[in-house]
C-alpha cells in the first residue's frame, strides 16, 4: 500500500510553537470545512476607476516611496486611506484591572505591488520581483530607523477576496505596530528556549531534516510500513539560497513556507544574491500553488526578528521565512472553536503535488 491511499487521522503538534496542532484527516467523512469558491479572475491590466493603476495616482493618498521615482514607477509606496494604526493618537496606554489597552500607534502603508491591475505574483518577471522585495526592505527599515517606539513591522499581502483584500489591483500591506503580534513572539519564545537546550537554531534543524530525513516507520504490531518520509519529502523548491517547504503541521492545507537555507534572523539582513534568489523560488512556489489550486487566493506574510530590547540575543535562534496561507477553505465553528485546523490532505501529499508539477 503506498502511503497516498493509507488514511492518515493524526493530531500534529506545531514543531515550532506546540501549543498549535493540526488534525490531518484524510478520511472521506472528514470534511467539516466548505470549500471556499475560486474567485473569479480579474485579469485587466488597466482599470479607469481603479485608485491603484498607473496614471490614477491622483486617486491615492501622496507617494510615500516609489521605485523608480516619477510617472513610470513599478512599485508604488502610499500611505493607507484606512489606518488600523495611525500616528495623531493622543490617548494613553490604559490599564484598568483585567482591561488593558496600548496606544494604537503606528503606521499602515500599502505597497502597489505593479503597475498592472490583475498582474498575479507568478506572472510577474523575477526582475520585478526583486524590486517589489527590495522595496519591502526598504519600507521595514526605514519605519523602524523613524521611531523607536515601533517593535514590529509586518509586511503582508492579502490576494482575492477570500484572503480579505478589498482592492483588487495586486497589493501588500505594511504596519508598524507598538507591540510584537503574537504569533511573531510565541516563535521567538519557543525557537529562544529550543536554542538554549540544543544550542541550535529550530529553523535550521527543519530545514536540515527536510532535505535529509529518510525514515520507515513500522506498524508494531502487524510489521507493516506505517509511514515512510523520504528524503525531500517536505521540499517543493529549492534555490541556491532559499527553500520552500510544506510544513509538517501546517493550519493551511496547502500552505507553504520559504526560509533562507543560511541561518539568518532579520529579513533586512538579506544581500542582492538572495534576494534575486527569493524573487525566484518565490516565484516558482506560487506558480506551483496556482497549477495545482487554480487561481489561489491566499495571505502571506514575513516573520522576522523583531526591533526590541527583549529579543536582543535571539539573533542566533530565531530565522526569518516567508509563510503563504492558500484559502481554500472557510475555517469552521470547531476550528474556531477548538483551535484545532482540519487538514483533509496530508502535508507529504501536498507536497508531493506541488512538486509535481512541471515548470519551465
Ligand atoms: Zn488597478
Ligand atoms: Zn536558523
Ligand atoms: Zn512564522
Amino acid at each position: 500500500m503506498s502511503s497516498s491511499d493509507a488514511i492518515i487521522r493524526e493530531i500534529r503538534i506545531n514543531p515550532i510553537v506546540p501549543s498549535e496542532s493540526v488534525l490531518v484527516s484524510t478520511a472521506r467523512g472528514m470534511r467539516p470545512r466548505e470549500a471556499e469558491a475560486p474567485a473569479p479572475r480579474d485579469n485587466r491590466k488597466h482599470v479607469q476607476r481603479c485608485p491603484f493603476c498607473r496614471g490614477n495616482e491622483h486617486m491615492t493618498p501622496p507617494t510615500v516611496a516609489s521605485a523608480p521615482p516619477g510617472e513610470d514607477w513599478r512599485v508604488r509606496v502610499v500611505e493607507n486611506l484606512y489606518p488600523v494604526l495611525g500616528d495623531n493618537s493622543t490617548s494613553s496606554n490604559l490599564v484598568f484591572g483585567l482591561q488593558q489597552a496600548i496606544d494604537g500607534y503606528g503606521r499602515h502603508e500599502v505597497i502597489i505591488d505593479h503597475p498592472e491591475h490583475g498582474i498575479a505574483l507568478q506572472e510577474m518577471s523575477e526582475e520585478h520581483l526583486i524590486g517589489l522585495l527590495g522595496m519591502y526592505r526598504e519600507r521595514i527599515h526605514a519605519l523602524y530607523q523613524a521611531d523607536a517606539r515601533i517593535q514590529y513591522v509586518l509586511v503582508f499581502k492579502n490576494f482575492g477576496p477570500a484572503a480579505g483584500a478589498s482592492i483588487a489591483h495586486t497589493h501588500s500591506q505594511v504596519i508598524a505596530m507598538p507591540v510584537v503580534p503574537e504569533n511573531v513572539a510565541n516563535e521567538v519564545l519557543h525557537s529562544r528556549q529550543y536554542y538554549a537546550k540544543n544550542r541550535q537554531c529550530i529553523f535550521c534543524s527543519l530545514i536540515d531534516e527536510a532535505l535529509t530525513f529518510e525514515a520507515t516507520i513500522y506498524d508494531r504490531e502487524s510489521g507493516s510500513v506505517r509511514r515512510q518520509i523520504s528524503v525531500g519529502q517536505y521540499v517543493i523548491e529549492r534555490g541556491r539560497h532559499f527553500v520552500a517547504i510544506k510544513p509538517f503541521a501546517s493550519r493551511y492545507e496547502w500552505e507553504v513556507h520559504i526560509l533562507p537555507l543560511r541561518h539568518q534572523a532579520d529579513f533586512i539582513d538579506i544581500d542582492d544574491e538572495q534576494r534575486a534568489d527569493l524573487a525566484r523560488v518565490l516565484k516558482r512556489a506560487m506558480a506551483r500553488l496556482d497549477a495545482v489550486i487554480g487561481g489561489a487566493q491566499y495571505n502571506f506574510f514575513l516573520h522576522s526578528l523583531p526591533h526590541n530590547r527583549d529579543v536582543a540575543d535571539c539573533e542566533a535562534s530565531y530565522h526569518w521565512h516567508l509563510e503563504i496561507c492558500p484559502r481554500t477553505s472557510i475555517p469552521t465553528g470547531f476550528e474556531l472553536g477548538s483551535g484545532l485546523f482540519v487538514s483533509t490532505i496530508s502535508p507529504e501529499e501536498a507536497a508531493a503535488q506541488l512538486r509535481a508539477v512541471a515548470l519551465d
